[in-house]
């Protein structure tokens, strides 16, 4: 089979791998859409994330969805040819974490794509048959694979403890920022704010619901909620860019005794920086985002009944050939790129 692997920085190759077969508990997938993440282009661009470096070819792609061909031992479904969308962290299931309900913190957690296991830029993967879901109908291998960062933006909601009539900034529009902004909106948000470096990310935005966008790199984002908000600030703040000043703006335009939740991924540079007397005088709750647990089956509710809309994000198409293509058009940012999804 063919896959996309990564040797080091920007050196991603597609070659000939052989097919893995499905172990006991496990499905083997044909994959057929896959979402390039944040995540999976700070291993492009850096060659890791903090202290997860890839030292050896190494499979990127965490957001997919594919079609059962095989099942491993034990294994009674889903039948042959099922579309599935596939959650690719694989937790341990009887930790203390897992049985109470947290298999996101789980400590012994192994992610598809987070080396040193194998990502889903391959035309077959085994997986375990517990973290995967059969597609509706209506819902397209792309709309499978946009569940994955749907179930993020929901997480961080719930996170977010949100309540209607609350006002909400969105710092960075990403895909991870865009289904935040809707899901959001569906939570009952009153007013909904978003910011972004690209114009075309900000125009996106206001179809979806934004009520106002404000490009940062041209005029202030904390001196533009400030006015419009009367100086008090919005209950909630997700960041979702983990630009060098976006966890301080969040800091600085949160309301007295609001909330910011933290969802962007950090580059190089794993720190997290904000003014300590700001956040501490106003009795911040500020929340991190790990991935995301037991969303699947809403996001996939949510899609089906029109609520969130994913298309509108997938703004371009590779085939696997041209993933390197796909890789350095969203790190580039270029082209209005929202989601570029490589598809098999
Ligand atoms: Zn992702
Ligand atoms: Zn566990």
């Amino acid at each position: 089979m063919k896959a996309a692997r990564l040797y080091s920085r920007h050196d991603l190759r597609v070659e000939e791998v052989p097919c893995p077969e499905p172990q006991a508990g496990e499905v083997l997938i044909r994959v057929r859409a896959v979402g390039i993440c944040g995540s999976d282009v700070h291993y492009f661009q850096d060659g890791g994330i903090g202290s997860d470096k890839v030292t050896g070819p190494h499979e990127l792609g965490h957001e997919f969805a594919g079609q059962i061909v095989a099942l491993g031992a034990g294994v009674e479904g889903p039948p042959l040819g099922t579309p599935v969308a596939v959650e690719p962290a694989i937790n341990c299931g009887h930790c203390e974490f897992c049985l109470a309900g947290h298999p996101n913190l789980c400590p012994h957690i192994l992610f598809v794509s987070m080396p040193p296991t194998r990502g889903s830029l391959r035309e077959f993967i085994a997986h375990p048959a517990r973290l995967v879901f059969p597609l509706p109908d209506e819902l397209s291998f792309a709309d499978g694979a946009m569940l994955e960062p749907l179930g993020v933006a929901l997480h961080s909601v719930n996170l977010a403890k949100l309540k209607p009539g609350d006002t909400v900034a969105v710092l960075g529009c990403g895909p991870i920022g865009l289904l935040i902004l809707q899901v959001a909106r569906l939570g009952g948000a009153r007013r909904v704010y978003a910011t972004d470096l690209v114009p075309e990310r900000l125009a996106m935005a206001g179809r979806l619901g934004a009520d106002g966008v404000c490009q940062a790199n041209l005029a202030d984002p904390v001196a533009w909620i400030e006015e419009l908000t009367g100086g008090r600030g919005v209950d909630v703040v997700f960041e979702a860019a983990w630009a060098a000043e976006t966890v301080a703006q969040a800091v600085a335009i949160a309301r007295p005794g609001g909330r910011v939740i933290v969802a962007g991924i950090p580059s190089l540079q794993d720190t997290l920086t904000f003014p300590a007397s700001t956040a501490r005088r106003k009795g911040l709750t500020l929340k991190l985002v790990r991935r995301m647990k037991h969303t699947y089956p809403r996001a996939m509710a949510l899609v089906q009944q029109g609520l969130v809309d994913v298309r509108s994000l997938i703004t371009h198409r590779f085939p696997l050939a041209e993933a390197a293509a796909a890789f350095a058009l969203v790190e580039a940012r270029a082209d209005g790129v929202i989601k570029a999804l490589v598809e098999m």
